[in-house]
C-alpha cells in the first residue's frame, strides 16, 4: 500500500535490521525500541489490523513470533518476553499495517505492563455477565 512505511520496508525501499523473512512474514528490529532487541513481526501483505488480517497469515505469523521469542530467551538472555499488538487509534495503533511487538525482558527495564492491572477498575458481577454474553460464543 502506498505511503505505508512497513510496505516500503517489505519492498526494500527502506532498509531494516532483518531478523527473519519467508514468503509471507518479515521480522525486523524496531529502530525506536522500547528495549534493546524490540522486534516487529509483520505480514508482507498489507493488512491494517487484526480485523483485516487473513487467518492463515496470522497463524504463520504467531509461529514466527514464537521462534523469535525462543531465541530471545536462549540466545539473548531474556528472562521473559512480552508480545503485544494494537488495533485502531483508540488502542494507540500508530502504523496502520498489522504488526506484533516482541519485547525481550531482562528485568530492570523501564517497561511496566503490570501497571495496567494494578490500576484496573473493579467491575460488578452483573456487568461481567453482560460482557460475557456479548463476547462469548
Ligand atoms: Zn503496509
Amino acid at each position: 500500500m502506498e505511503n505505508c512505511i512497513f510496505c516500503k520496508i517489505v519492498a526494500g525501499e527502506i532498509p531494516c535490521y532483518k531478523i527473519f523473512e519467508n514468503e509471507k512474514i518479515l521480522a525486523f528490529l524496531d529502530i525506536n525500541p522500547a528495549v534493546p532487541g524490540h522486534v516487529l513481526v509483520i505480514p508482507k501483505k498489507h493488512f491494517t489490523d487484526i480485523f483485516e488480517i487473513d487467518d492463515q497469515y496470522l497463524q504463520e505469523l504467531i509461529v514466527v513470533a514464537k521462534r523469535i521469542a525462543e531465541k530471545m530467551k536462549t540466545n539473548f538472555d531474556a528472562g521473559g518476553v512480552n508480545l503485544f499488538q494494537s488495533n485502531g487509534e483508540n488502542a494507540e495503533q500508530t502504523v496502520f499495517h498489522f504488526h506484533l511487538h516482541l519485547l525481550p525482558r531482562k528485568g530492570n527495564d523501564r517497561i511496566n505492563f503490570s501497571e495496567l492491572l494494578v490500576n484496573a477498575e473493579k467491575i460488578d458481577n452483573m456487568k461481567l455477565e453482560e460482557i460475557k454474553k456479548i463476547l462469548g460464543e
